[in-house]
Parts: C-alpha cells; sequence; structure tokens
C-alpha cells in the first residue's frame, strides 16, 4: 500500500499545466488562476494622501498645541492642491492628495474653527501623522500576483488596484464524468430491484463544477469491457482528464482497470486511506495526433468518491492549471468522542464542531453512509493505528476551507 503523500507525489509527478490561456474582463476572473505575474506599472497609492478628514500642516510650523493658522485651501479627494502657503494649514478630506510642502495631517476632531475662518490645532503633529505614503500598499513595477495564483474576490480587487481592466488566465480544464455500475439508476427513473440511485454523478459533477472545471458527462457506463473502452475513447482527446467512480476494486465486474490498461496506460493502487482504497491513475490514448487524457478513477462508494476528490482530484486539476497546490492547513481542536480501534490506513473521519468547542464524531463511519457527508463540517485526519480519547488534541480541517 501506498502511503497518501506518495500517492500524490506520483500523481502529481508527470502532470504538466494546460499551455493555453485567455485574457478576460478582470470582472469575469473569479476563481480563475492567473497565467502570468501581474506587475503593477503604478504606485499604490499614487500620491501620498490624508487618512483622515482634517487639516494638512508642514509639522515643524506647529511646535505647541493651540497654534493658530489661516486656511489657505480646500482639497477634496480626487483633487490635486497648490503648494502649501508658509505658516498656513490647508483644508483636506479623506483621500485628497496631500499638497506639496505639507508633511503631516491634523484631524478634524483636534482642530477648532475660529469665527474669522482661521483653525485652532489643539495637539501637536508628528510628521507623516495620518498620512497615506505613496506606494506604501503596491510599489510600482512589483508583481501584486504571481502566475498560479487563484483569483479570489480580494485578488481582482487588488488586479483592478493596479488598474488591470483584463486579466491572463489558465483556460478552463475539460473533464469527463463517467460512472460505472449496472446497479445505477436515475433520479427521476423509477428504482427497480437491486437497483441504487447514483449519487456520485450529483457529488462529483458539482465538485467539478466548483473547481471551475468544465464537464462532459458521459453518464452511466455498463459494467462491460466493451462499453467501458468505448466510453474511454470517446472522451480522450477532448479531454485533460476522464474521472471515473466504480469498477476500480478487484472484483469481476470491475472493469475500468482493464479498459484503461487497453485504451493506454493505468496504474492501480492500493492508497492507505480509509474511506478511499482503491485508486486507479493513468491516462487514455486519444489516437494518432490527439494528445492523451490522464485517467483518475475514483472508488465507488459515495464516501470514498468524495474524499479521495478532495484528497488526490484537487490536487491533479489544481496542477494542471499550474496552480499553487495547497491542502488546506489542519487545527487542532479537542476531540469529544473515543475512536479506540482506529484502521492501520490513515484514516478521514466525518466530525462536526460541537457548541462545548469539541468535535462530534458520526456515528457510522461507514464509506457508503452519505448522510455522513451532509451531517458534517469537517474531517479528522487520524494518522495510521492512532487512537482518540475525548479531549485529545486532533487534526481537523474544515470542508469549507477544502471546497473553497
Ligand atoms: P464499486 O467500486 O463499483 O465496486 O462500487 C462500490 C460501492 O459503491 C457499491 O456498493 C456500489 O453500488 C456503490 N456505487 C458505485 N457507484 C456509485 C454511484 N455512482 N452512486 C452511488 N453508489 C455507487
Ligand atoms: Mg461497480
Amino acid at each position: 500500500m501506498l502511503s497518501l503523500d506518495e500517492a500524490l507525489a506520483r500523481l502529481l509527478a508527470p502532470l504538466k499545466p494546460v499551455a493555453e490561456t485567455e485574457s478576460l474582463p478582470t470582472f469575469e476572473a473569479l476563481g480563475r488562476v492567473l497565467a502570468e505575474d501581474l506587475r503593477s506599472p503604478l504606485d499604490v497609492p499614487p500620491l501620498a494622501n490624508s487618512s483622515m478628514d482634517g487639516y494638512a500642516v508642514r509639522a515643524a510650523e506647529v511646535a505647541d498645541e493651540g497654534v493658530v493658522m489661516p486656511v489657505s485651501q480646500r482639497i477634496a479627494a480626487g483633487q490635486v492642491g497648490e503648494p502649501l502657503e508658509p505658516g498656513s494649514a490647508a483644508r483636506i478630506f479623506t483621500g485628497a492628495a496631500l499638497p506639496p510642502g505639507a508633511d503631516a495631517i491634523v484631524m478634524q476632531e483636534q482642530a477648532e474653527v475660529l469665527d474669522d475662518g482661521r483653525v485652532r490645532l489643539q495637539i501637536v503633529p508628528t510628521p507623516r501623522q495620518w498620512v497615506r505614503e505613496q506606494g506604501e500598499d503596491v510599489r510600482r513595477g512589483s508583481t501584486v500576483l504571481a502566475r498560479g495564483s487563484r483569483l479570489t474576490p480580494q485578488a481582482l480587487g487588488l488586479a483592478a488596484t493596479v488598474g488591470a481592466a483584463r486579466l491572463p488566465v489558465v483556460r478552463r480544464l475539460r473533464v469527463a464524468l463517467l460512472s460505472t455500475g449496472d446497479e445505477l439508476a436515475m433520479p427521476g427513473e423509477p428504482l427497480r430491484p437491486g437497483a441504487i440511485y447514483n449519487s456520485n454523478r450529483y457529488t462529483l459533477r458539482a465538485l467539478l463544477a466548483q473547481a471551475g472545471c468544465e464537464c462532459t458527462d458521459l453518464g452511466i457506463v455498463p459494467d462491460s469491457l466493451e462499453a467501458t473502452r468505448q466510453a474511454l475513447r470517446g472522451a480522450a482527446g477532448g479531454h485533460d482528464l476522464i474521472l471515473s467512480s466504480g469498477g476500480v476494486s478487484v472484483g469481476e465486474e470491475d472493469h475500468v482497470k482493464a479498459a484503461v490498461q487497453a485504451e493506454g496506460r493505468l496504474d492501480l493502487w492500493q492508497v492507505a486511506i480509509k474511506p478511499g482504497k482503491p485508486l486507479a491513475f493513468g491516462h487514455v490514448d486519444g489516437g494518432p495526433g490527439r494528445t492523451p487524457a490522464w485517467f483518475l478513477g475514483l472508488p465507488g462508494n459515495p464516501v470514498a468518491s468524495f474524499v479521495t476528490f478532495l484528497l488526490a482530484v484537487r490536487p491533479v486539476l489544481a496542477a494542471l492549471q499550474g496552480a499553487v497546490v495547497q491542502a488546506p492547513a489542519p487545527v487542532m481542536l479537542p476531540a469529544g468522542f473515543d475512536w479506540l480501534k482506529p484502521d492501520r490506513r490513515r484514516e478521514f473521519l466525518r466530525v462536526r464542531r460541537g457548541a462545548d468547542g469539541r468535535l462530534e464524531l458520526f456515528p457510522n463511519q461507514s464509506s457508503g453512509v452519505l448522510s455522513s457527508t451532509v451531517w458534517a463540517d469537517g474531517l479528522v485526519d487520524n494518522p495510521p493505528g492512532q487512537a482518540i480519547r475525548a479531549g485529545d488534541l486532533v487534526r481537523y480541517v474544515s470542508l469549507r476551507e477544502w471546497l473553497a
């Protein structure tokens, strides 16, 4: 059996980011991966400006509390003032550029306007107080977003602040999805005896959509070698990745392995994780002149399929997009349960945070029990063979963070 880390290293090693990029309006780039470093052509702020409504002064001219000065000009945000007349203050508003010669702001709460229009400054300002310096946020020429960055709302704001109306992004990944299993029926159809509804198709398609992929849904592929081969052949060429669920254990009805081997190349790994274990990885040839598609075969059990998507598919998608691959950071939280018969594999237990700050364990940790994934708000990443007693600190990763 391979450890998860070994499996991930083998998965990621051969992957190259897709080369095609597109230019998108910054407004439309949410969630995409930046294809080139974004450098700033300007300082931000472009000019030193006031962070307060108040008065711009020369600090050296206000050596004592109570200095009275004439107000020589008024500068609102968006305006550029005249050089500050010696011995005077300039009325200034938040965001307005500091006039040449001024080096400090006295906030209006610390200034009193006299009847004759002059102003009494009630404090002794220190030089540069309440001044936002030119370039204090971003220096001209610096890289504000590195290639491979995921474009979050904050990143889009930062891109906009340096004036980027469009951004170069990696094109969306094209993923073909197939579900194997003769027992599968589709919601909306009657459930014949012996059948179950296909849930993985929904979970995986949604996970792919959330990860920003274009998904070609090939539907349910019958449990036969020929049908599986045909589905794979059809999907290669036009896709970066073919993702399947089910059919990768060692049962006689599991044809995915043989089909991928016949159409390309496959490694079948036993990964020492629970749920999860079987994971198939390889590629499917697209025929002459066509680029092969990578192949990942997830286990059929719904929880295993969900968890292996988080653990293995997300890093693969990130690598194919040239994105910085980041596993979410676990936090140490106290268990509110005992787990006295740990598995020899690394386990991912469905838990949620209780009102007392301790983690509650979903009572049925079977890899087929999909209810656990909705009840839970996170997973405990438990090392192989590690017993847990109530009160122990365990590694918790929130599902929300995983799916971000
Ligand atoms: P398999 O990996 O094909 O042996 O499937 C393992 C278990 O997962 C079996 O109980 C299947 O019925 C179930 N399963 C496989 N595919 C799906 C699916 N798409 N939706 C729900 N359950 C599935
Ligand atoms: Mg099956």
